[in-house]
C-alpha cells in the first residue's frame, strides 16, 4: 500500500547541507497502523511532509498504492492529514468544516450532506454540527479535525502528534477513539507520536528513528521484549 524506499532528505546546499533522513525503507501494508516514533528532530515530520508531498525527497521513491507518487502534488496523492494544531476554518461551521473537501471536490450538495452525517456519527458530534469552532472544547475540535480527514475517504491517513495538545486524561479518550475509527475504516495509517504508551497501544508495528535512522520496525511485542539495540530498549522502556 505504501512504500518508502531509499528516501533520503537533505536541507541546504553545499558545505552547509544537514542529512535530516538517512536512507529510510518502510513498507506499510493495506489497513496496517504504522507508529513512527524518535525523540525530537529526528525527521518524523519529515518522513510524512515527503509522503504527504509538502516536501520532496532529495533521493529515494514513494509509492501509494502501487502509483510512485514522486512528483505528484498533494490534493493528487489521496491523502488526508490530522495534526496538533486543528487548523479548522474559523468562520465555517462544523458541518461545512467536515464537507469543505468534498464541496471543493464537486460532489453534490446530497452526497456532501449523507457523508458528513456519517462521519458525524461516527465520532459522536452530531450535536456540534451547526456550531463553529471558537465553540468547540480541544477534544470536540480534535475530533472535527478527523471528522475533516475521514470524510474524504482517503486511501492514506497520516497523523503528526495530533493529540499533543491535549490533557492527559482526553489524551486517554481520543486515542481509544482513534483505534476504534481506525476498526472501523481500516484507512492504512502513519501515526507520528513520542509517547511511548501511544506507540503500544495503538500500532501494528513501530519503526522506531533516531538521527535519521530508521533503528527498528517490528511488531510493539519485537520492539519491547527484542529490542534491535540499547536505544531502543531505552527509549521504549523495556525490562533489560
Ligand atoms: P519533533 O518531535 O520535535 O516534531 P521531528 O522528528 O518531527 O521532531 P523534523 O521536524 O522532521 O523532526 O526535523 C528533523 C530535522 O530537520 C531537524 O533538525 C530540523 O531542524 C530540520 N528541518 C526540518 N525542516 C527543515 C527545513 N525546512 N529547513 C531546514 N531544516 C529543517
Ligand atoms: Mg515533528
Amino acid at each position: 500500500e505504501l512504500h518508502i524506499q531509499g528516501v533520503r532528505k537533505c536541507f541546504g546546499k553545499g558545505d552547509k547541507a544537514v542529512e535530516v533522513l538517512k536512507k529510510i525503507d518502510i513498507d506499510v501494508a493495506p489497513g496496517e497502523f504504522l507508529i513512527l516514533v524518535g525523540p525530537s528532530g529526528c525527521g518524523k515530520s519529515t518522513l510524512l511532509s515527503i509522503i504527504a508531498g509538502l516536501e520532496e525527497p532529495t533521493e529515494g521513491a514513494i509509492r501509494i498504492g502501487g502509483r510512485d507518487v514522486v512528483g505528484v502534488p498533494p490534493a493528487q496523492r489521496d491523502i488526508a492529514m490530522v495534526f496538533q494544531s486543528y487548523a479548522l476554518y474559523p468562520t465555517m461551521s462544523v458541518a461545512d468544516n467536515i464537507g469543505f473537501a468534498l464541496e471543493m471536490r464537486k460532489v453534490p450538495k446530497a452526497e456532501r450532506v449523507k457523508r458528513i452525517g456519517e462521519v458525524a456519527a461516527m465520532l459522536q458530534i452530531e450535536h456540534l454540527l451547526d456550531r463553529r469552532p471558537s465553540q468547540l472544547s480541544g477534544g470536540q475540535r480534535q475530533r472535527v479535525a478527523m471528522g475533516r480527514a475521514l470524510a474524504r475517504q482517503p486511501q492514506l491517513f497520516l497523523f503528526d502528534e495530533p493529540l499533543s495538545n491535549l490533557d492527559a486524561k482526553l489524551r486517554v479518550e481520543m486515542r481509544a477513539e482513534i483505534k476504534r475509527l481506525h476498526q472501523l475504516s481500516g484507512i492504512t495509517s502513519v501515526y507520528v507520536t513520542h509517547d511511548q504508551i501511544e506507540a503500544m497501544t495503538l500500532g501494528s508495528r513501530i519503526a522506531v528513528m533516531k538521527d535519521g535512522i530508521l533503528q527498528q520496525l517490528g511488531t510493539p511485542d519485537d520492539i519491547y521484549n527484542r529490542p534491535a539495540n540499547t536505544y531502543v530498549a531505552t527509549f521504549i522502556g523495556s525490562p533489560t
